[in-house]
């Protein structure tokens, strides 16, 4: 299947944002809170997401993305509804930031051990600035409510074309990986 950019923009409008409750633009509303951490511990951070239910708009649980940063990286990303950052206090000095390509999406690691547990930014579509932000569940540590953290093997990922995205020729979401990706 095809998501244009467009949707895919609308299903990066969540609630979230380090602490800060934004409206959400579709009905999507994750509501089973996460603890995550970095490797080291110096990145703490709690978010809300739903590992059952796909997407609306891109019919994803967990998605991939070919871009050249999640693809060195490693990401396995899901949309959080909510997502706060408990440590460190001031994520936006205390983090390295990183910023490639049109540099609009904020890639912000651990300074001690290195690992990018969620980045966020904004896309325009049609017109309208968009705020979005992805955790990489791979640093997921558990679930607030202490029940087993779900079997990651187990959940649908789809792929996003994301080294073409905001191209003519960007393919979208779909279910096997897009060209420059990998399973
Ligand atoms: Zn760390």
């Amino acid at each position: 299947m095809r998501t244009c950019l467009d949707c895919f923009a609308n299903s990066l409008t969540t609630k979230h944002s380090l602490g800060v409750k934004n409206m959400a633009a579709l009905n999507f509303n994750p509501t089973t809170t996460y603890t995550g951490s970095c490797h080291c511990g110096f990145i703490k951070y709690q978010c809300t997401l739903d590992l059952e239910t796909p997407h609306p708009a891109t019919k994803a649980i967990l998605t991939k993305c070919n871009c050249t940063w999640c693809f060195k990286n490693g990401s396995l990303l899901a949309s959080p509804g909510e997502l706060t950052v408990l440590s460190p206090l001031a994520p936006d000095t205390e983090l390295t930031t990183y910023l490639f390509h049109n540099k609009t999406t904020k890639h912000q690691f651990c300074p001690k051990c290195g690992i990018e547990c969620f980045f966020g930014g904004t896309l325009v579509s049609a017109g309208k600035t968009i705020q979005y932000y992805r955790v990489n569940v791979l640093t997921l540590d558990g679930r607030a409510d202490g029940r087993p953290l779900e079997d990651l093997r187990k959940i649908k990922v789809m792929y996003w074309d994301g080294r073409k995205a905001g191209g003519g020729s960007a393919k979208g979401m779909g279910s096997e990986p897009w060209e420059g990706g990998v399973w």
